[in-house]
């Protein structure tokens, strides 16, 4: 069931982005008409979908795009908007509340000069955080989003005090992959042992959004496990782990002209059902079923391959694989693989060695190069992990904040007996601490809906 669902209704855009892996800019030649969207409406509703994010381009660019969101949200659906919020102007933002749109992302890369740099247009900066603050003004619920790369990663913290400033609610993270524009400029990306710091710092950034009522959403891209993964993979105050790709099960991408894909940030080329002009979204579907992560048969390569998690993740997120061998099931942007190799001293590193093609989602190849610490190519067979995989589901370890299977009965993290009663119960006290977070949050949000006071008073800080 295609739950989630991301549309490119144009690949018209305003911005200029270094990062683009859509290569956005101009219109497709052959966009869908406003009646073949109703009509995508219409079947992705039928055939189960709960929540649709318009995304560019610019989504705004399209005359009739309040029209499509007016038709999600009238059969029932979530609508949302990803943009970089460039002419989102307050009329704008009206009209979509208007047609039904209930959650608008706004895209911040950096503070103002690397934003503007890495979005190619002075002033984008400033627009995209004016329109945080009208978005919120008019009652939608306002998030960001940013990609971090090497030149993002060292301003974080700041962009964390920048946006909760200007009163955006949630916070997605999430890495800018090797795709499109992003290849052309590959000295941007990070290298895969990088995801170590780039983890560690948005825990701490997590805990400290979470005592203000602010979610710091770490997106699929940021790889897994690891001591982090029990206090921020979940939606609510459940606490769970990463569970795989969903791409073509939970998750269906639409282009602009029509293309059905299993997630809207994969390549056509391997990764396309077909076109609604000419296949209905449930033959999409059914095209698409023998190549989710869960059924394309594929084992796994290199560290991936030999994962204690392989049988959860399976190389984790799909498009980070992807584009950099044209194939999935090895992902070095992992925290529990960075962290297992940091310990016995190794790294890896990617290098270019293509270029992409000038085309939307296109991908170039690059290499995965394990080293040693003094920068010395290490060979492949010591780069795997050591931990025998066992069958069983996850459970946590009642002593270190790790995932360990439920067949184990000692850990393979910290060696504890899968019995120990931890002497204080972190993992309870951190589910009720949650809850009451989630409670008081939902509190202020009533009160302020209905306009009573208190809805200040009662916040945390
Ligand atoms: S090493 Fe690969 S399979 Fe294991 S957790 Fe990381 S991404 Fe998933
Ligand atoms: S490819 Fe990545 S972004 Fe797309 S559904 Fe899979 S995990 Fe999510």
């Amino acid at each position: 069931m295609p739950v989630h669902v991301v549309w490119e209704i144009t690949l018209a855009c305003n911005l200029k982005c270094g990062h683009c892996g859509s290569r956005a800019g101009k219109r497709r030649a052959n966009e869908l008409s406003t009646l073949e969207c109703l009509d995508v409406v219409r079947q992705l509703a039928a055939a189960g979908t709960r929540e649709i994010t318009l995304i560019g381009g610019e989504a705004y660019l399209r005359r009739d795009w309040l029209e499509i969101a007016a038709e999600i949200a009238r059969l029932g659906m979530h609508c949302g908007l990803q943009t970089g919020a460039r002419g989102l102007t307050r009329e704008r933002i009206e009209a979509a509340y208007a047609a039904g749109v209930r959650a608008i992302g706004v895209s911040v890369d950096g503070l103002r000069d690397l934003h503007d740099r890495l979005r190619g247009v002075p002033g984008s900066h400033d627009q995209a955080i004016r329109a945080i603050r009208d978005i919120s003004d008019v009652g939608i619920e306002p998030g960001v989003n940013t990609q971090i790369n090497a030149l993002s990663m060292p301003q974080l913290p700041l962009i964390f005090d920048e946006i909760t400033a200007a009163g955006a609610k949630y916070w997605q993270v999430q890495l800018t992959v090797a795709m499109g524009n992003a290849v052309d400029n590959s000295a941007m990306l990070l290298q895969p042992h990088q995801i170590i710091d780039v983890v560690d710092n948005l825990a701490e950034l997590y805990h400290r959004g979470r005592d203000i009522g602010f979610r710091v959403l770490p997106g699929n891209s940021i790889g897994y496990f690891g001591r982090h993964e029990p206090h921020w993979r979940s939606l609510s105050s459940e606490i769970t782990h990463w569970e795989g790709c969903t791409a073509g099960e939970t998750t269906l991408g639409l282009e602009a002209d029509g293309t059905i894909k299993s997630c809207p940030s994969l390549p056509k080329s391997h990764y396309a059902g077909g076109e609604s002009r000419s296949v209905s979204i449930d033959e999409a579907l059914r095209n698409l079923s023998h190549r989710t992560v869960r059924r394309d048969g594929n084992r796994g390569r290199s560290f991936c391959g030999s994962c204690y998690y392989w049988n959860t993740c399976r190389g984790g997120c799909t498009w980070v694989s992807h584009v950099l061998e044209s194939r999935r099931g090895d992902n070095p942007y992992c925290y529990y693989r960075a962290t297992t190799l940091a310990r016995r001293g190794l790294r890896e590193k990617i290098v270019k060695v293509a270029d992409a093609p000038d085309e939307p989602f296109a991908v170039g190849r690059f290499k995965v190069r394990l080293e040693r610490a003094d920068g010395s190519i290490a060979p492949r067979s010591i780069g795997l992990d050591d931990k025998r995989r066992k069958r069983g589901r996850l459970i946590l370890c009642p002593s270190c904040d790790e995932y360990m299977s439920s067949a184990e009965r000692q850990c393979p993290h910290c060696g504890a007996a899968k019995d120990t009663k931890p002497a204080v119960d972190e993992t309870l006290q951190r589910a009720v601490q949650m809850s009451i977070d989630e409670m008081e949050r939902h509190g202020r949000r009533i009160l302020e809906i209905a306009g009573l006071p208190g809805a200040e008073t009662s916040s945390p800080e």
